[in-house]
């Protein structure tokens, strides 16, 4: 890796990325797949505001290459969460560069600490209390805003044209859905839409327009929708003449296996695709019904419109859909919600009834609603 570095400031070996000259920009975001995807608009007005810049992203292990093939940063470097010497090692490689910007939307302690030991003109996060003589340029974190465009407005020292429109946005209305379940448009300075490039590729999987990808897992157990819930909702969209997918991470094809075999017709393809084969997939597909997890942040980036269940969550936190054409599902007579910023492992009063009460019917008008 160390090489690949060293070649993007090679003049004669940089081929299609000659024109970036300026020195580079690093962006530290070592969060999980939902947070990562939701950075897109941020590296995209990066590349706006310094054209000639290669971008470097530092990521969560699996994920961030994922930014790479779909040419959003120029160079990546993977860590292992919770693994101080991944830290380390991509650090020694990394420290030898002068860096123009280090940006980090991720706000933990390890992360600032890695940032520290990287040289760099301006470091940039959000303001908090401890982290003064880590970052220079220390954003206030406006909580009023969803997470895409929070993550934006760690710019909005560098950038006036962006912190104007940031301030002229009216975030708590973007983060509210109507009675229906529809949501305002997503600003489109702001989208994650890959849609146009993704389709130019040919899935690895048939789909059409009758294809629906579902995304049945959370890596909170309270954010998953119950498997009799999307039992019965493939049963209904299969009779409707639908093909269904089930879609997720490795860990969980146990699950989506069990519903293969119960929702007979169906197909399990998670753990199956790499991140961008998925996308491909999307792409190509109707629509998407996810939980309040990374599936909804992939149906943005592939541009198909999806149906987003919320249980444990509320679409106030700041991570709704960020997807135009998305509706959402969920009960607003459970007085315990919302119970925890991510989600539990285990209800905490043991009833689950935030997912068990949400209807199959609601779901599955919300995607005739869509469709
Ligand atoms: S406490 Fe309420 S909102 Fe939280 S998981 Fe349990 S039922 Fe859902």
């Amino acid at each position: 890796m160390v090489e690949d570095v060293t070649r993007m400031y090679s003049p004669l070996e940089r081929g299609p990325k000659a024109h970036l000259t300026d020195p580079p920009i690093l962006v530290v975001q070592t969060a999980f797949l939902g947070d990562l995807l939701l950075s897109i608009p941020l590296l995209r007005r990066l590349r706006l505001l310094r054209p000639n810049s290669p971008i470097v992203l530092v990521g969560k292990e699996g994920f961030a290459r994922l930014l790479k093939e779909l040419d959003v940063v120029d160079e990546v470097f993977e860590v292992r969460k919770g693994d101080p010497a991944s830290y380390a090692s991509v650090q020694a490689r990394l420290r030898h560069i002068k860096f123009e910007w280090i940006i980090s939307p991720h706000e933990s302690g390890t992360t600032a600490k890695f940032c520290w030991g990287i040289p760099a003109k301006l470091k940039i996060s959000y303001h908090q209390w401890w982290n003064f003589l880590f970052f220079k340029d220390r954003v206030h974190k406006n909580l009023d805003l969803p997470e895409a465009l929070r993550q934006m407005s760690l710019l909005s020292h560098q950038d006036p044209e962006l912190a104007m429109w940031l301030q002229d946005i009216k975030g708590l209305e973007l983060r509210k859905a109507d009675v229906y379940g529809r949501l305002p448009q997503v600003p489109l300075w702001a989208s994650l839409s890959m849609r146009e490039k993704l389709l130019n590729k040919s899935p690895a999987l048939p789909a059409d327009e009758r294809t629906i990808c579902m995304f049945p897992g959370s890596v909170w157990a309270t954010k998953q929708w119950t498997e009799e819930g999307f039992i019965e909702l493939a049963e209904k969209l299969m009779k409707e003449g639908f093909k269904v997918y089930w879609m997720g991470s490795k860990d969980e094809m146990p699950m989506t296996k069990r519903l293969e075999v119960r929702a007979k017709g169906s197909k399990s393809v998670a753990g199956q695709l790499s991140l961008m084969q998925s996308l491909i997939l999307l792409s190509h597909s109707r629509a998407v019904v996810s939980n309040d997890s990374a599936g909804q942040h992939l149906a943005a980036v592939a541009g198909t419109p999806t149906v987003a269940i919320f249980g444990p969550t509320i679409l106030e936190f700041g991570f709704r859909p960020w997807n135009s054409q998305a509706l959402v599902a969920e009960l607003f007579d459970v007085r315990c919600r919302p119970c925890g910023m991510h989600g539990h492992m285990k209800c905490p009063k043991n009833t689950h009834e935030c997912m068990k009460r949400l209807p199959v019917n609601l779901v599955h008008q919300r995607v005739h609603q869509l469709l």
